[in-house]
């Protein structure tokens, strides 16, 4: 028997297998990120600095780049348990589609009701607020899937849940806001007038539908300024790749009990949380020299940050209320066209993930929307499920890597991630469907005029 025949469709872990602890892969970059400085100084942000904004027991995850293993509290593990762990799917039918010889396996995170991994953070950050015992949270979602996953992780834990959803998403996706409202959240339109920084941005810019960038100074604006509540966010931060780190650590003992090594890892990118935690483990392995993987990064052409960005510090929000991170941005003003239905919508990107690509350890490709939903329906068809838009994006890649392989005959093996599923998506699908669907890559014109607000340095 061949070793392939002994693979099969699905690859479950058993509960003794599951990891226990999170991996934080920035122990070992021997260049580590950028710190965070503050918006007004340009002073690094330590602890104290932070705290009027985050939990204290995220903070010192954000801040710590030596500890390499970080133990998940047995309430964590409790809830991983109701939908962890996630399947590892050799996708023998994309295949054989394809008529490729590479192997293609992926890590399938939509098993949940919030329909994507952002539910293995957001269950930390909740798990933390509680035990410092706060009231509640605050916080931003774009397409929805972050807010749904808060609030089923403070549903669960008692907490208290704002959240601001970017105001196109929040008319365009009603059922998404009430799914969200049945878990208990609060949900308000973005920008709204509840804020200071609401209201401004509603004055200075009427009419806007919003942006994550403004969602996010609105939901800080509202923690800092409530006795009580902290805010938290879904992806781009170092602890949100800390808690994912769990979709690498699972794929990689999966794999490693039938022997597969991958070849080429490749995730979506908005922020850098799900591609950060799957190749979390292996970037450790070749990062201390021990194997060598090709991971590549895969971003919408109409929101480049690795691939036409600028490596700069940069605002983290429209308001510039956050700390300012360096990270590939296309600078915090940038707003993708309208066209563009996609997802992975944010202007900058995980300063881990920053950090890798500028030393060369990992690669990065845009992708226009229409190719990218064309491997959304193949997948769809041959295996059945219905991929989310972000999630497609790798699917893309990995059938054009599959496809390279098909012409040299290379049996290479391809580990992607496939980050949740789509049911919300479906305005998406129709234009793509009706065939409306089109494609806008800015122009250098249109890029400069976001690198333009990136702030001064000196
Ligand atoms: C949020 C989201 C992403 C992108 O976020 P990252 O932080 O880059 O992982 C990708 N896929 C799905 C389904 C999402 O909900």
């Amino acid at each position: 028997m061949s070793n392939t025949e002994k693979i099969p469709y699905k690859i479950y872990l058993d509960e003794k297998e599951m990891p226990k602890q999170w991996y934080n892969v920035r122990a070992d970059m021997k260049n580590k990120p950028a710190p965070l400085l503050n918006p007004g100084t340009h002073q690094p942000m330590g602890f104290e600095d932070l705290r009027p904004v985050f939990c204290d027991e995220l903070i010192k995850q954000e801040l710590d780049n030596d500890t390499p293993y970080f133990d998940i509290p047995e309430e964590i593990l409790g809830f991983y348990k109701m939908y962890r762990p996630s399947p590892l799917v050799r996708a023998y039918c994309l295949e054989k589609k394809l008529g490729t010889p590479a192997k293609i396996y992926y890590k399938f995170e939509g098993n949940n009701t919030s329909g994507s991994h952002k539910l293995n953070s957001a269950i930390a950050q909740a798990y933390y607020a509680k035990k410092q015992g706060l009231k509640g949270v605050t916080t931003e979602t774009g397409a929805g899937q972050w807010g749904t996953a808060l609030s089923m992780a403070c549903a669960y834990l008692g907490l208290d849940c704002k959240v601001y959803m970017v105001k196109c998403s929040y008319e365009q996706k009603p059922f998404r806001r009430e799914v969200m409202r049945t878990y208990g959240a609060s949900v308000t339109p973005s920008p709204s007038m509840e804020t200071q920084v609401g209201r401004k941005i509603l004055a200075e810019h009427p009419g806007t539908t919003g942006s994550l960038g403004c969602a996010i100074s609105e939901a800080v604006e509202v923690a800092t300024t409530n006795e009580g509540y902290r805010y938290v966010l879904g992806s781009v931060l170092n602890q949100v790749l800390l808690h994912q780190s769990v979709i690498g650590l699972e794929s990689k003992i999966a794999m490693d009990k039938y022997g597969v090594k991958p070849d080429t890892i490749i995730g979506c990118a908005g922020g850098g949380s799900n591609l950060g935690g799957l190749i979390s483990p292996f970037m450790g392995e070749k990062l201390r020299g021990e194997a060598d993987y090709q991971i590549i990064a895969v971003e919408p052409a109409s929101c480049p940050s690795f691939t036409r960005g600028k490596f700069a510090y940069d605002f983290c929000d429209t308001g510039m209320v956050c700390p300012l991170a360096k990270m590939y941005t296309l600078g915090s003003g940038f707003i993708p066209s309208a066209n563009h239905a996609g997802g992975l919508r944010y202007h900058g990107m995980s300063t881990v993930l920053s950090q890798l690509y500028d030393d060369g350890l990992m690669e990065a490709r845009s992708v226009e929307q229409t190719k990218v939903f064309e491997a959304a329906e193949m997948f769809a068809r041959v295996e059945g499920i219905l991929p989310a838009p972000e999630s497609s994006h790798a699917i893309r890649v990995a059938i054009d890597e599959a496809l390279k392989c098909k012409e040299t005959g290379e049996e290479k093996t391809i580990l992607f991630g496939l980050t949740g599923t789509g049911y919300f998506d479906m305005y998406a699908y129709a234009a793509f469907n009706d065939g409306t669907m089109s494609d806008y890559i800015p122009t250098d014109e249109d890029l400069e005029k976001g690198f333009a607000g990136l702030p001064k340095m000196d």
